[in-house]
């Protein structure tokens, strides 16, 4: 292959290809560029006065799955000034032991749900070298519009088990990542948002959690607290499990295994299920009157959103708060009292239903996997910043 054609492969620009040499695991390009006139870096005068040559290896794109080196014969140029200096190359930045592009690749790499470990390992680069290119890219808060959500993950990163992350509900987008829940924590970052742009906030969303709302109405005066839909539905299901579960001491123990293995039937839509599950699930109902209450309740709260209206909505809210608070069985009771107290803020829910947590529990999964992938993120600056690259 004629060099010219080896060139137009590698994509560099002026250079030539001298020789290419293969081994099992690394592919070696040997380079040079033509002589020309050179700046003086000193004094600004032209030179095209060669002193030495100095060689230096640099670290390029993988090439047929092995690692890739630019072996660089550099020129060495001396001025009438006396300075002598390096040629340079367009494809490489100053001091920089690796190209441009191999920079730019790792940085792309970054983007998906992988460890740095395995990012370092495909592009021949050190994991600390990775994290520095990590360290470089920058990331800055996203602007807030007119709705925000804030939910909590268990991420153990910077020994706060648990971090906060802040979501656009209504156009599903990560805005950050905050490395703590504490309010002190909170309050200081939400008070360096200018307040012309806390008050475009139009909906707050969160769970119940009184911080949080605290936060909103100190914050974010102009919006209505929203708590989200799958945080207040949750404890309907927790108080429906509980039942089970405390039904499931007196049985028997293949009674037991029984009804834990089959408790999906339990939890699922009773609309959902096929005509032989419909039974399986009546039979396990008819064993029990609290479960079979504890499911009627889980029912027909479901069905409360379902409802077209707003008004027919609050109706079934408030008629499932007085129901589950005399059924006489103490998860429910919990429930309705949790409810009462939040009534106004869950009963925002069902009026605003555009605004829904829904996409940061998708998020959430991601960043489990991210967890995962890297077995853990100590650094809370890089977790926050893998994050935003992997979801935005
Ligand atoms: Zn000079």
């Amino acid at each position: 292959m004629h060099s010219h054609l080896i060139k137009d492969l590698l994509n560099l620009e002026g250079v030539i290809v001298k020789k290419v040499s293969h081994s099992d695991e690394d592919v070696v390009i040997m380079l040079e560029t033509k002589a020309k006139p050179q700046i003086c870096p000193a004094c600004g005068a032209k030179t095209g006065r060669i002193h030495d040559y100095r060689m230096q290896y640099v670290k390029d794109l993988p090439l047929q799955e092995k690692r890739c080196f630019l072996g660089l014969r550099k020129r060495r140029y001396i001025c009438s000034c006396g300075k002598r200096f390096l040629e340079k190359y367009p494809f490489l930045a100053r001091y920089q032991q690796r190209t441009v592009r191999l920079t730019a690749y790792i940085a792309a790499e970054l983007h998906s749900l992988q460890s740095v470990q395995a990012v370092a390992e495909r592009t021949n680069i050190s994991s600390a070298t990775v994290n520095r290119i990590l360290d470089t890219i920058s990331f800055d808060r996203s602007s807030l519009g007119n709705a925000l959500s804030i939910d909590e993950f268990k991420g153990n990163a910077d020994r706060q088990k648990f971090q906060c992350i802040l979501t656009d509900p209504r156009k599903h987008k990560i805005l950050d990542i905050l490395p703590s829940r504490e309010s002190a924590h909170l309050s200081q970052y939400f008070k360096q948002i200018p307040r012309q742009e806390r008050l475009k906030v139009q909906y707050f969303s969160c769970d119940m959690c009184r911080p949080y709302t605290d936060l909103a109405k100190a914050y974010f005066p102009a919006a209505k607290i929203v708590i989200d839909r799958y945080h207040f539905t949750r404890q309907v299901f927790w108080a429906l499990e509980n039942v089970r579960k405390d039904l499931q001491k007196s049985m028997s123990v293949s009674l037991r295994k029984y009804y834990k293995r089959s408790r999906s039937l339990i939890t699922k839509r009773y609309a959902s299920l096929d005509a032989e599950q419909k039974k399986a699930c009546d039979i396990m109902l008819l064993y029990n009157d609290d479960l079979r209450r504890a499911h009627r309740l889980k029912e027909r709260f479901l069905a409360i959103f379902s409802q077209q209206k707003f008004s027919a909505k609050r109706t079934a809210f408030l008629d499932w708060i007085e129901e589950a608070h005399l059924s006489g069985i103490r998860h429910f009771e919990k429930c309705a009292a949790t409810f009462s107290n939040w009534s106004h803020e869950i009963l925002n829910a069902f009026r605003y239903d555009f605004i829904s947590n829904g996409p940061t529990e998708g998020f959430n999964n991601k960043i489990k996997v991210l967890k995962r992938v890297s077995f853990g993120i100590r650094r809370f600056d890089r977790f926050r910043k893998r994050i935003l690259l992997t979801t935005n």
